[in-house]
């Protein structure tokens, strides 16, 4: 697929891989039975290029996945060898001065051993090999979650790529003499009587037990790794990745990531982008730094333009949130949106939580001033997570009473649009006035979706975490609203969180938290017994993988529901808030996926 730049000299390849049978059977010659497992081995080849990321609960869905990581890895690397080749025939020595290889995530990452692999089929040493490897490769790290880390089981390992397995085993012995030599077998802390001492290898080996840990054998096979902002690079340097950080502290970088303004402003916004190239020209569609110059054009005149192109957005994205999901919004209201994947780190559900206080707090008259508001949320869920469904269920459930309650439905409308992508993104971004990214600190890992609103002029309400921090540091702390704990107090009080006390001490969020249990809410089980008791349990009462409320809902929620209040009363002074509005897009430039790529090309790459 061509990528098409600025020029004819400008143009890139995309490599698109698809998977079909090597045989390309005659069906009309096979009996019934022998069909039969024809097509299956069709299936099942095709299989492997058809759905991104499916269900893995199930066994064949973990065999599925990894059969997709290899097949995509080693296509890739064929091709790149296969191009070298064309150079330079079978001398490898320059493999790696013209090729880099960078990891986008774990998911490539059985590239490593299958690239000692093919040069050792070529004739290469494998330590030669495996030397040349850890030059040409580069890791992105883009989530501190340990269950997105993978670990792949050792047995599903031998029986899908048994030649791939005995190299990794070959690494994971390179690595561990060097830890031994490095003095890392030695025990850690006190050694407890009939204990197992700790070392600090137990954190490091790569074949930890039964499983293949993948960001292990990416840091152990990589001249860089990267974080993608700062504060999640300094994670993956204190937590995460703390001994390999003391090992090879010259490897770490960090990359903050960017979005392209192409799409997330040119094309997805034309008016805004009209006014913006009025008042500073058109060089920030090539620099987008350029967008500082607009800070001296904030004027009344100007911010009252701005107003009037954002209830543009606004109407257009009412008009087709009516047609594609049958709910009608007010574009007169404050839009506060919450676009990402459903995930409990992501806290849609503290979302829905401050939405059911207002909600109380209006029908009680305590919210005599409220400017009207809609709440608007797009998300899909992983198909194997249950808890992330339920999220969405019980949202759709709080539209539903919202919506249909003439009491407060002229002063709030919530709607969860369906089938969330970048399509509808680029309709619901532009006409956001408040954007929500509220991660527990210290949990996302940058978050891509606040910059494409700071870009769009919507003001972030948010948490100390990802990007939101140079978010802040950029437009200015002032035209932000941030909240809740920083990554310091969640991990001074991880050991000793109570939210049940919390919950009993606070008879507001207790109401609100009890929605999910006291009846009015339909969640397909019996009252009491579904999954929406399944959540109020993984808040009071943890589950047997985690501790209770193991992402500081009932933590952050009171400054939360207080923050969204403060928000809604200075909605009220539409030009101080169209002011902030603008600070953000003018001071956004930083946010651009073209100074993300130049740092990789430069700091990473060694391109000139
Ligand atoms: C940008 C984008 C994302 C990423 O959102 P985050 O808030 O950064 O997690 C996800 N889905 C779509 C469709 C996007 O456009």
């Amino acid at each position: 697929m061509a990528i098409i730049g600025t020029g004819t000299d400008n143009i890139n390849t995309l490599r698109l891989w698809e998977a079909e049978a090597v045989n390309d059977f005659n069906f009309l010659e096979f009996n019934n039975c022998q069909y039969d497992a024809a097509v299956k081995d069709k299936n099942s080849a095709e299989n492997i290029s058809k759905v991104l990321y499916p269900n893995d609960n199930s066994h064949e869905g973990k065999v599925l996945r990894l059969k997709q990581q290899y097949f995509f890895s080693s296509a890739s690397l064929q091709d790149i060898l296969k191009r070298y080749k064309q150079r330079h025939g079978t001398e490898f020595k320059w493999f790696a001065d013209e090729t880099v290889i960078q990891l986008n995530d774990t998911h490539p990452t059985i590239s490593i051993p299958e690239l000692v692999r093919l040069l050792t089929k070529e004739g290469c040493d494998f330590d030669w090999a495996l030397g040349m490897a850890r030059a040409a490769f580069a890791y992105t790290n883009h989530t501190v979650m340990q269950e997105a880390l993978e670990k792949w089981d050792i047995n599903l390992m031998k029986s899908i790529i048994p030649e791939v397995y005995e190299i990794i085993v070959k690494i994971n012995d390179r690595l561990v003499n060097e830890l031994k030599s490095k003095g890392y077998d030695q025990p850690i802390g006190k050694v407890k009587k009939g204990e197992t001492p700790k070392t600090k290898m137990d954190n490091m080996v790569i074949i930890d037990g039964q499983r293949v840990h993948m960001a292990r054998m990416a840091t152990y096979c990589s001249s860089y790794v990267n974080g993608v902002a700062a504060i999640h690079t300094q994670i993956l340097k204190d937590d995460t990745l703390k001994e390999w950080y003391e090992l090879y502290p010259e490897r770490f970088q960090n990359k903050t990531n960017g979005v392209t303004q192409r799409r997330w402003l040119a094309l997805c916004n034309p008016e805004l982008s009209e006014f913006i190239t009025d008042l500073i020209g058109k060089k920030w569609i090539r620099n987008l730094d350029d967008l500082k110059r607009l800070e001296s054009k904030i004027t009344d005149e100007n911010v009252d333009k701005f107003n009037g192109i954002k209830y543009q957005k606004k109407k257009e994205l009412s008009e087709f949130i009516q047609k594609h999901d049958g709910v009608w919004i007010d574009p007169d209201f404050m839009f506060d949106i919450q676009v990402k994947r459903l995930h409990e780190y992501k806290r849609q559900l503290m979302n829905a939580f401050s939405i059911m206080a207002i909600y109380f707090r209006l029908k009680e008259g305590k919210l005599p001033n409220f400017t009207p508001t809609a709440f608007i949320f797009g998300a899909k869920a992983a198909p194997g997570y249950a808890r992330a469904k339920a999220i969405i269920k019980y949202i759709n459930e709080i539209a539903n009473l919202i919506n249909n309650d003439p009491e407060v439905n002229n002063k709030m409308k919530v709607v969860f649009v369906s089938n969330y992508n970048v399509s509808y993104a680029e309709k619901i971004i532009p006409a956001a006035d408040i954007h929500e990214q509220i991660s527990t600190a210290g949990t996302e890992a940058s978050g891509t979706s606040n910059m494409k609103f700071m870009i769009n002029g919507a003001v972030t309400i948010g948490t100390w975490d990802g990007a939101n921090i140079e978010i802040a540091e950029h437009a200015g702390i002032d035209n932000e609203y941030i909240f809740g704990a920083r990554v310091e107090e969640i991990n001074e009080i991880k050991d000793t969180y109570d939210p049940k006390k919390i919950y009993e001490s606070n008879a507001e969020l207790k109401r609100v938290i009890d929605t999910l249990v006291d009846g009015r809410f339909s969640d397909g089980g019996k009252t009491g017994e579904g999954s929406f008791k399944e959540l109020h349990d993984s808040l009071l009462e943890g589950a047997s993988w985690h501790q209770a409320d193991h992402y500081f809902i009932l933590r952050d929620l009171p400054e939360y529901i207080e923050t969204k209040i403060r928000v809604n009363n200075d909605y009220k002074d539409r030009r101080a808030f169209a002011r902030k509005c603008l600070m953000n897009t003018a001071n956004s430039g930083q946010f651009s996926s073209d100074r993300t790529i130049l740092q990789y090309a430069t700091e990473l790459w060694r391109v000139k």
